[in-house]
């Protein structure tokens, strides 16, 4: 490929596995976390470009902007289409759509998603737009003393009963968790009591064991505290235009 914009990003990418590397190197892990780009803002030109790339797992976090991106990269890449991630706030009314093209949600927050999302699976799966059931992470609010802001994120000690109905609801699979370091603190903390929850819910539910935390800032806090899933931006595409 040699486009300038692929060549670009052919070379954020190996920078941001090398950090990568290092850190599972220095945490003295032996399994490496998936890497999932974030290409949200950026046109599905890019998606085209990382899966040519070698990045298989993208993220978006409006499901408007993601719906019709995953639309154009399936119809460019046929057979070698990324796996979507949601990552961002979710309505209920948008569950339908995002199970029609996600692989995975990591952001569900609370009970009412389950449903319209279960639903939207069955009928995913039912019109053959989808193969498998959907992985779903729990988002989880680190912050210890939380507005509602409306940023997202479970209480801590919601956490379980929401695992249960979603462990329980036909087409979703209950995947880990997920979480924003929170301003306030080191996002080092922050991750230390994601690993401790994650714990906690493997206690109950053994294959819920993803952990997705990691942003282009904390990566390697994150890997430290065991992250199964890092979610790249800025780092791997440049500073995001500003949003339409
Ligand atoms: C945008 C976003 C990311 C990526 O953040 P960068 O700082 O660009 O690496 C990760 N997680 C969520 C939930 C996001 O919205």
């Amino acid at each position: 490929m040699s486009d300038p914009r692929s060549q670009e990003l052919s070379k954020s990418l190996a920078a941001v596995n090398r950090r990568i590397d290092a850190a599972v190197a220095s945490a003295g892990r032996s399994v490496a976390p998936e890497l999932i780009v974030v290409t949200k803002y950026f046109p599905a030109e890019d998606a085209v470009r990382l899966v040519r790339l070698g990045a298989a797992q993208l993220g978006e976090n409006k499901d408007q902007e993601a719906a019709a991106k995953a639309k154009q990269v399936a119809e460019q890449l046929e057979n070698e289409s990324p796996r979507w991630h949601f990552i961002g706030q979710l309505q209920s009314n948008k569950a339908k759509s995002v199970a029609r093209y996600a692989h995975a949600v990591h952001s569900v927050d609370r009970g009412k998603l389950v449903a319209p999302l279960s639903r939207g699976v069955l009928a995913a799966l039912e019109s053959g737009e989808r193969t498998g059931s959907l992985q779903c992470l729990i988002q989880v609010d680190l912050r210890r003393s939380a507005p509602d802001d409306g940023r997202g994120g479970t209480a801590p000690d919601a956490v379980l009963g929401l695992a249960e109905r979603i462990a329980e609801a036909e087409g979703l699979e209950l995947g880990g968790l997920m979480a924003v370091a929170p301003l306030e603190e080191s996002p080092l903390q922050a991750f230390e009591r994601l690993a401790e929850l994650s714990q906690r819910l493997q206690e109950e539910h053994p294959t819920a064991a993803a952990i997705s935390a990691g942003m282009s800032q904390d990566l390697e806090d994150a890997i430290q505290c065991g992250a199964t899933h890092l979610r790249i931006g800025r780092d791997v595409l440049g500073e995001r235009p500003a949003p339409r």
